[in-house]
């Protein structure tokens, strides 16, 4: 029989989703989750690891708790084949970083190359909150407690996953074999691993305001995309112009169909055609940026109507929120208890303890 394939991945709730979540991870999984490959997926809503850089605001964490979830079901999570999870409200994830804490030098923390541009990125410098610098060591917990074999997320979290193989070898190497070693998948599109924003220049990212968010009108959506940044030597339609870290056809790369070709783009047969077009010089920037407005709105529309009708019924979206949870909970306390018994702390579970003491007597 082949091994019991699980997923679990998430997202911070700090703000709502965004299209760099959508191509980095959150398209992939309703194509895992309706693969019928895995027997179990987990998605988590991560408010206690948001709470490690957020926690003067926990409202804002609070506030998008169900924007995530809006996001998720809007985005085609099924919760008959996805279990939706809240972190906090599993103190198993919690007592399980603190095991494995043991495990992890502070130096090794140190070195994580997203944990250390996401410092520089706060302002956190001299004053690294002990919780966000042992983030990694949570996600770890996270990763384990549902002994995941597959963790479908963008390349910003690579790290994150080699400090969890890390733990686990040395979990199994000191306390015996309980945790099972996750692999990292990473989107197949190369300009999906880590979406540009609409400025051009960093990582779409919800604390750097330059999102397309899923939820996004058509209107906030037009005006997001015609101001986006180009090629700036491509002043003249006529110019030749320069496709490489052009965000406009990054984001053509990552969202446009052969379908959109057909319907929208007549003069060019397809990408391809079209980016040697604008190299040569004789395509404008407008004409590109309004071809793909139309393969937004086609990718957005129908998750921004599917999220309306969704929140018309917040009742049931909490209520698969505690369904999620509840399940994920018997999951994690199996392995916490497996944990607990390698490390030799569950002292009253079968007698043993005493028998020790008899035997002597
Ligand atoms: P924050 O600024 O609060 O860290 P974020 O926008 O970076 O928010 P996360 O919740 O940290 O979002 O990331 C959730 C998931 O989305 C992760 O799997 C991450 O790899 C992926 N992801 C985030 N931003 C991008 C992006 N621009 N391109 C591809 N994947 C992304
Ligand atoms: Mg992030």
């Amino acid at each position: 029989m082949a091994a019991t394939k699980i997923i679990l991945t998430g997202d911070r709730p700090t703000g709502r989703l965004h299209v760099g979540h959508y191509v980095g991870s959150l398209r992939n999984r309703v194509v895992l989750q309706d693969s019928g490959e895995f027997e179990k997926i987990f998605i988590m809503i991560a408010d206690a690891q948001a709470l490690t850089d957020n926690a003067d605001n926990p409202e804002k964490i609070r506030g998008n708790i169900l924007e995530v979830a809006l996001d998720y079901l809007a985005a085609g999570i099924d919760p008959a084949k996805s279990n939706i999870l809240i972190q906090s409200q599993l103190s198993e994830l919690t007592e399980l970083t603190f095991y494995y804490m043991n495990l992890v030098t502070v130096a090794r923390l140190q070195r994580n190359p997203t944990v250390k541009s996401e410092i520089q990125l706060r302002n956190f410098e001299s004053s690294i909150p002990v919780g966000f610098l042992c983030y990694p060591i949570s996600q770890a917990a996270d990763i384990t407690a549902f002994k995941a074999t597959t963790v479908p997320v963008g390349e910003d979290q690579e790290p994150m996953l080699e400090q969890t193989r890390e733990i686990v070898r040395k979990f199994n190497s000191v306390y015996g074999e309980v945790l099972v070693e996750p692999e990292i998948l990473l989107p197949k599109v190369e300009v999906c691993l880590r979406l540009p924003g609409t400025d051009g220049k960093n990582k779409m990212s919800k604390s750097l305001g330059n999102c397309i968010y899923l939820a996004d009108s058509e209107e906030d959506i037009k005006k997001k995309v015609m101001n986006m940044f180009t090629d700036p030597n491509h002043l003249m339609v006529s110019d030749p112009g320069q496709v490489e870290g052009n965000p406009v056809f990054t984001y053509l790369e990552a969202f446009s169909k052969q379908e959109h070709f057909d319907e929208y783009d007549p003069d060019h047969a397809n990408l391809q055609e079209m980016e040697e077009h604008y190299k040569k010089g004789g395509l404008g920037d407008v004409k590109v940026k309004k071809f793909l407005l139309n393969v937004m709105y086609e990718t957005l529309n129908p998750i921004r109507k599917r999220r309306q009708e969704f929140e018309k019924d917040i009742p049931y979206v909490c209520e698969v929120l505690k369904k999620g949870t509840e399940a994920a909970r018997e999951t994690a306390a199996r392995t916490l208890s497996e944990v607990k018994a390698a490390m030799k702390i569950n002292y009253f579970d079968d007698g043993a303890l005493i028998r020790a003491y008899e035997d002597r007597a």
